[in-house]
């Protein structure tokens, strides 16, 4: 679905004049691979690189060396431009700055109307789309009237209703609340699960990776650490390191098991740790 290869993207940096004074390398030799129908998590503190290179995979930034293909469509090309933000939507961080409708269902038809989708058709997209989010009792209100996580749904919606292939969400969550982030991780995994469009999740909250089915941590414009959500979160020294956190439970059974308890590393749910412990049968208590 996507593939990058030695991607690098160098910024311009301009003095007070506005004149060229020098670069910044935000991403630094990338190598990626992501395989259509594919759920993968990019994690990396401030200022490593996500966000640069979430804009290359829709073709709002073009390399700066190397190369990148969406959907066997190197992002250079122009003519394939329309065609790459079509199949790789994008979701960014602030809500408000995606919705311009006036009404929650005109707001989600913009794109395929843009696309030159019929009117009719439009109407079973807008539909089929606020279903998906579970947004479809609000389609006739105004987005000014939502919570957050149920403007970033619409949001959300808007890219379905484009029929993509792959939706790329650089830090959905990053401005709302637990409900929110909860219904907006629930909507991404349910498109992903039912409707099979790969998602590449960038977000700085642990637990919303650990259902990715590949990880890519990001430092200094460079892959550090990549793999599974179990091994990457087995290495709890690296990613401190790298000023990030693993799940809390990863961290509990890590600190367990270095004070002797023998625990695998890598546990991911509270489930996983209980049955590690031989405590399975008092699931029900734990939270009490
Ligand atoms: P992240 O999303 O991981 O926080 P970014 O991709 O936004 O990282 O930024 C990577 C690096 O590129 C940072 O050092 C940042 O300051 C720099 N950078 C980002 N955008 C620009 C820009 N438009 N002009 C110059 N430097 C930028
Ligand atoms: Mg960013």
């Amino acid at each position: 679905m996507i593939k990058t290869e030695q991607l690098v993207h160098d910024y311009e940096v301009r003095d007070d004049e506005g004149n060229v004074s020098g670069t910044v390398r935000a991403v630094d030799g990338v190598s990626l691979d992501v395989q259509p129908g594919e759920f993968i998590a990019v994690l990396g503190h401030n200022g490593s690189g996500k966000s640069t290179l979430a804009k290359h995979l829709n073709a709002l930034l073009y390399p700066t060396e190397g190369a990148v293909w969406v959907d066997g469509m190197k992002t250079d090309d122009d003519l394939k431009l329309w065609t790459i933000r079509q199949e790789a939507g994008m979701i960014f961080q602030n809500p408000d700055n995606q919705i311009i409708g006036q009404v929650v269902e005109e707001d989600v038809g913009f794109g395929p109307e843009n696309l030159g989708v019929p009117t009719a058709e439009i109407w079973e997209r807008v539909e089929e789309a606020l279903k998906t989010v579970g947004m479809w009792e609000f389609r006739k209100k105004s987005p000014n009237r939502l919570s957050g996580g149920q403007k970033q749904r619409v949001s959300i919606a808007g890219v379905i209703a484009m029929h993509p292939k792959c939706i790329i969400m650089d830090e959905p969550t990053a401005m709302l609340d637990p409900g929110g982030r909860h219904e907006v991780i629930r909507a991404a995994r349910a498109l992903n699960d039912v409707e099979k469009i790969t998602i590449i999740l960038i977000t700085h909250h642990m637990e919303e990776a650990i259902y990715a089915d590949h990880i890519f941590v990001m430092d200094e414009g460079k892959i550090a650490l990549q793999g599974t959500p179990r091994e990457v979160f087995a290495h709890v020294e690296e990613m401190q390191q790298l000023h990030l956190d693993v799940p809390k439970v990863t961290l509990l059974a890590h600190e367990l098991r270095k004070s002797g308890i023998p625990l695998p590393e890598g546990i991911l749910t509270k489930e996983e740790l209980a049955q590690a412990l031989g405590l399975s049968g008092v699931s029900d208590a734990q939270d009490r």
